[in-house]
């Protein structure tokens, strides 16, 4: 086993890799910017190091200074978490190359997965469904033609994308040359590739993903399922497992569909291959996400599987310790993602310091945070600040527990999604299952502009009130009162108390 762990990455997830190290006995290493000096998990590590300014291009991604750091703290292996180097195949080479692990899969397997036109080509290969479109990049002339022979509405997607970048949803030929534009140029500058294709932008479908596991020896298991379909501008904010729709019998195809996808790739390590599933139910492969996922405790916790030490053995170059069979879905779980935004202001971030944190606890559930109460969420990185998750024994359950722990879950000092997420929590179509990826966008954000009216209204009101009182009270002499000579709540109402009882 490694004796030394280096984990290239910050916040929540960071502090999630170094318990698996904790549990698993294995020394960490933390990186961190000027910006992340007071993190969870700066503190968490047992070593730290500052590698530079708060930019992630001069921190988080600065792949030489993250690699000097390993040498010199003799760390055998690099866990990139997801986001920042975790699906960049130079990265995983540098390691290879200097004799550091990488804890993933191989640079050779994510250059294959990584390009979502190769990743498509090579599931047409072993038979798999794939969204209809194309598999190789398009000139501007060849997305017209495409758009003109497949109908709108299409789908413009940057070869290299992630993060809901470089997709324009096309409806009809007016809008086609500036989306072609606006695609290629947020493809360049998010990706530096400005390679785009297209597909069929399908209706109403649904957002599922299969998780997998594959060792160095060519051996590939998959966990059940993950439901994505609710989304927020394609990127998801809950996410549940097993799927409200998916049956034995669709579980075991698409689990099947990407098993051969990732032993077509050489895959190993964890890995999701994720999928569309349209109304009637047929699946069409979308792409593969080439490391953990910020989703992955939901299926930890309806398999009873630690992905994270799963990665650390498989990558120490122990063979997979479970068969298909092994696999059970147990319960049902559902996560949330916490973020530092305001719902109620068009999912502004939300940067500042907590100054008070209650977090949920209690039967069944998981709060997976990087922050703690003093901290000061910095404005330099991805806000999710914590990843809320509930078990139960069924899908029912788990939601009842998801709601108790909504409610539980206190952050003063900065805005973020929790009121959001009890809103969804209490929609009647969520809670039979009845969604697909359009439900925030359509039906949700009606609902919650019509929310936030309310609180104006309910704003209003209560000024109205207040100034009413106001008034009333200038026109009555007020009684004297002393106040107290220390601030705090304890004391104050001590004092109180005295003042009662004589
Ligand atoms: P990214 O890698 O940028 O996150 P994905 O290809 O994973 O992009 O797609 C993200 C989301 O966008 C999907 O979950 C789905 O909601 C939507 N989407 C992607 N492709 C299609 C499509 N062809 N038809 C309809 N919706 C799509």
């Amino acid at each position: 086993m490694f004796k030394k762990i280096l984990i290239a990455n910050r916040g929540e997830i960071a502090v999630r890799v170094i318990r698996a190290c904790r549990e698993m006995e294995i020394p960490t290493v933390a990186v961190y910017s000027e910006a992340d000096r007071p993190s969870l998990h700066v503190r968490y590590a047992d070593e730290a190091f500052c590698i530079g300014p708060p930019p992630s291009t001069e921190s988080y991604l600065a792949m030489d200074k993250i690699i000097e750091v390993a040498k010199k703290t003799q760390a055998e292996a690099i866990h990139p978490g997801y986001g920042f180097l975790a699906e960049n195949a130079a990265f995983a080479g540098l390691c290879e190359r200097e004799g550091i692990t990488f804890i993933g899969p191989s640079s050779k397997a994510m250059r294959v997965t990584g390009s979502k036109t190769s990743a498509r080509t090579l599931a047409k290969e072993v038979g798999v469904p794939v969204v209809p479109g194309t598999t190789h990049d398009l000139t501007d002339e060849e997305v017209a033609q495409t758009a003109a022979e497949m109908g709108y509405p299409i789908l413009i997607k940057a070869a290299g994308g992630g993060g809901g970048k470089g997709m324009r949803i096309v409806a009809s030929d007016e809008e086609l040359t500036s989306a072609i534009r606006a695609a290629r140029s947020e493809a360049s500058s998010s990706f530096g590739d400005p390679a785009i294709y297209v597909e069929k932008y399908l209706q109403r479908p649904r957002h599922i993903e299969m998780q997998i596991l594959g060792d160095k020896y060519g051996d590939v298991i998959y966990l059940g399922e993950r439901e994505c379909s609710i989304q927020r501008r394609h990127q998801k904010v809950i996410e549940e497992s097993p799927s409200p729709i998916i049956t034995p019998d669709l579980r075991r195809r698409m689990g099947e569909a990407a098993v051969a996808l990732a032993k077509a790739s050489g895959y190993n390590n964890a890995g999701t291959m994720e999928f569309l599933v349209d109304q009637d139910r047929s699946f069409y492969f979308l792409e593969v996400n080439a490391r953990l996922q910020v989703e992955h405790p939901v299926t930890e916790m309806v398999t009873g599987i630690d992905l994270v030490k799963e990665q650390i053995l498989i990558a120490a170059g122990e063979k997979l310790r479970y068969r298909q069979e092994d696999i059970k879905l147990r319960g049902a779980a559902i996560e949330c993602r916490i973020y530092a935004e305001d719902p109620d202001n068009n999912f502004m971030p939300s940067p500042g310091k907590i100054w008070g944190l209650r977090s949920p606890g209690g039967p069944g559930v998981r709060d997976e945070s990087g922050v703690y109460e003093g901290y000061e969420v910095p404005l330099y990185y991805d806000p999710l600040i914590s990843k809320l998750v509930a078990w139960g024994r069924d899908r029912e359950e788990a939601l009842e527990r998801m709601r108790r722990a909504l409610r539980e879950y206190v952050i003063q000092g900065i805005k973020t999604t929790i009121p959001f997420h009890r809103r969804v929590l209490e929609d009647p179509d969520f809670l039979k299952g009845d969604f697909d990826t359009t439900f925030i966008e359509t039906r949700f954000t009606e609902r919650v502009a019509t929310g936030a009216r309310r609180h104006q209204e309910v704003a209003l009101i209560a000024a109205a009130i207040h100034a009413y009182l106001k008034e009333k009270r200038a026109e009555v002499p007020r009684p004297q009162v002393t106040a107290p000579a220390t601030g705090s709540p304890w004391k104050m109402a001590a004092r109180q108390d005295g003042l009662r009882r004589r």
